[in-house]
């Protein structure tokens, strides 16, 4: 196989995402996340597109895309494309890009790598768990053996236009182990076939999927560089099957250590009061909120205040801490004193 072009070997100029998802406020996670892409990129010399995930309808909640631009500008972020400054890569809300999911979806079918499933995932699970001795349903991936045989002429057509509403797309993963040189874990491999089996690609209820659409815009919009929390570096062998699939290139992929609630839980939404906008509200300066978490991420030797242009000299994701990072109320307490 020829070798793929990888992300800066051949010359070309970095591109760089940040990807929200405007289904609630962005809190600390998030900011650490978003503050390290730009981070990466506008440490070279590349292009930083902004792009909305707001695939999933019925968890968007209104006016909150335009809500999170702002906490990231209020941050100290900027970015070059997006869906009100423009760019050539548009349009930059995933909700508008339905038509190249569904191109993308052709190629795979014509590809041979798609299949129709009716099975949901409390079926998975049932089989699963009928399948081990220890009655253990949690792992439930779609195993390559219920794949089906054949699949009749034109059933994506009829799933596509909504004629049949009992199947969802699945990809046919393959039973192999992808490699990747994470530019802050190292090299890590995976084999999709033992995790997540034959990912879903297309909803039973007409949705594409997160992992059919990160890949096709981060192809469609150039993107080099794939700056994200570890929460997704489970994703990312699947994906990169995906890429090999639809791209001759693949980017270069950094999986970010993760901010831990007191109860050693990721941070979400449920962890009120860590949102940018309540710490902006109870007096936080951003300055404050960027030393705090340089010097939680390891980029500086203290939590000083300063803007995130003042972290770009000697930048380097290799420079991160390994570890996952713990929010304690008492940090947080005295961020919210000192500001
Ligand atoms: N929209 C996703 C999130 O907010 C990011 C997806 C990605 O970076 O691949 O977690």
């Amino acid at each position: 196989m020829a070798p793929r072009d990888q992300a800066g070997q051949a010359g070309k100029a970095a591109r760089g995402r940040l990807a929200p998802s405007p289904t609630g406020p962005l809190h600390l996670g998030n900011a650490a996340a978003l503050l390290l892409a730009w981070l990466s990129l506008r440490s070279s010399d590349g292009t930083l597109v902004y792009r909305t995930e707001d695939l999933d309808g019925g968890r968007v909640v209104p006016g909150m895309a335009d809500q999170q631009r702002r906490e990231l500008e209020w941050l100290g972020l900027d970015w070059d494309e997006d869906d009100t400054v423009g760019g050539s890569h548009g349009p930059y809300l995933q909700s508008l890009r339905g038509q190249r999911y569904e191109a993308a979806l052709r190629r795979l079918d014509a590809a041979g790598l798609l299949f129709p499933c009716a099975l949901s995932r409390r079926d998975l699970a049932g089989i699963a768990s009928a399948g081990s001795a220890a009655g253990d349903s949690a792992a439930a991936g779609y195993p390559a053996r219920l794949r089906p045989d054949h699949s009749e002429p034109g059933w994506l057509e009829r799933i596509l236009s909504g004629e049949d509403r009992d199947n969802s797309v699945r990809l046919r993963v393959q039973n192999e182990v992808m490699n990747f040189d994470d530019l802050v874990l190292g090299p890590h491999g995976d084999n999709p076939a033992l995790g997540s089996g034959d990912f879903v690609l297309r909803r039973r209820d007409s949705l594409f999927a997160y992992q059919l659409a990160v890949v096709v815009d981060d192809i469609e919009m150039g993107i080099t560089e794939v700056v994200r929390g570890a929460d997704l570096l489970g994703s990312t062998a699947g994906q990169l099957q995906l890429w090999h699939a639809l791209s001759d290139r693949e980017p270069s992929w950094a999986h970010l250590p993760l901010l831990l609630n007191d109860s050693g839980v990721k941070l979400s939404k449920r962890d009120g009061g860590l949102e940018l906008a309540s710490l902006r509200e109870a007096g936080v300066s951003p300055e404050r909120l960027v030393g705090w978490l340089a010097g939680a991420l390891g980029l500086r030797p203290s939590a000083a205040a300063c803007r995130p242009a003042e972290l770009l000299k000697d930048f380097s994701l290799r420079c991160l801490v390994r570890h996952n990072i713990s929010v304690t109320n008492a940090a947080m307490d005295e961020l919210r004193a000192v500001s």
